[in-house]
């Protein structure tokens, strides 16, 4: 049985006097809730503020990136030593992070070892691009990112793996993709990849999300697809009430 994870990705908003008001209006509902895993991902600055109010509930806390180093030279990096002072999660190769930072597939895999060598769960994001859709390629794209993200992860590692699945053009666009054409291309392409690469116990025990323009009127249209194990959620993860829907949507 893999526990529905409802994912907040706040990206570049939020400062940690915002964040920590958003957060104490999620709590009193959040925490009646169960069977269903919450994480929030706020900007790096506003982790400690967020973790202060989240330490002793059920909401977990996640960064948006990180770099593989541990600590040296790196001007303006985050190391995962860091992130897990205050996080239980990592966002890796968020697809914004691929088109506008030149994150590589590479990249995203070194990233993927840090992270679980720091006791970090990874949420290894992948999708394709709009064009990349309309000429026939998303299955093997996607088989790729995968793939590529996890070259070399110990299979004792897997069921800290957590994969969402975000096309591009579904991202922040308000058009959602179809909920049982995801459900196919995570059956045969993400959880085949995982399995190929895993054994089949092993890919049954990844969560995989869906990404893309989820909102309290279509999630429980994607919730109720057996493949997807939750949403990771932009736009609709900055307003308390409709956070709180999406995660009561998974409950049920
Ligand atoms: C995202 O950026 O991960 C995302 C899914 O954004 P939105 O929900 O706004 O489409």
């Amino acid at each position: 049985m893999r526990i529905p994870l409802v994912a907040g990705n706040w990206k570049l908003n939020n400062t940690s006097t915002q964040a920590y008001k958003l957060v104490v209006e999620m709590i009193p509902v959040l925490r009646t809730i169960r069977d269903v895993e919450i994480l929030v991902c706020p900007p790096f600055t506003a982790l400690m503020a967020v973790s202060r109010l989240t330490r002793d509930t059920n909401i977990r806390l996640g960064a948006q990136n990180m770099y593989w180093e541990a600590s040296g030279a790196f001007t303006g990096e985050i190391s995962p030593i860091m992130i897990a002072e205050f996080c239980q999660y990592v966002i890796l190769g968020h697809s914004e992070r691929r088109a506008y930072f030149g994150e590589t597939d590479n990249a995203v895999n070194r990233k993927v070892h840090a992270a679980l060598a720091a006791g970090l769960r990874p949420v290894v994001c992948v999708g394709e691009t709009l064009e990349e859709n309309e000429t026939g390629r998303a299955s093997g794209v996607v088989s790729r990112q995968v793939r590529e993200a996890l070259l070399g992860v110990d299979l004792l590692d897997i069921d800290k793996l957590v994969i969402a699945y975000e096309p591009v053009w579904a991202i922040g666009t308000g058009k959602a993709a179809a909920p049982d054409g995801v459900n196919t291309l995570l059956a045969d392409i993400v959880r085949g990849t995982l399995r190929g690469m895993f054994t089949e116990a092993g890919a049954q025990a990844v969560r995989i999300l869906y990404g893309g323009s989820v909102n309290p009127e279509n999630a429980a249209s994607f919730f109720r697809q057996p493949e997807i194990d939750g949403a990771l959620v932009g736009g609709a993860s900055l307003k308390a009430a409709s956070f709180v829907a999406l995660v009561e949507a998974a409950q049920r």
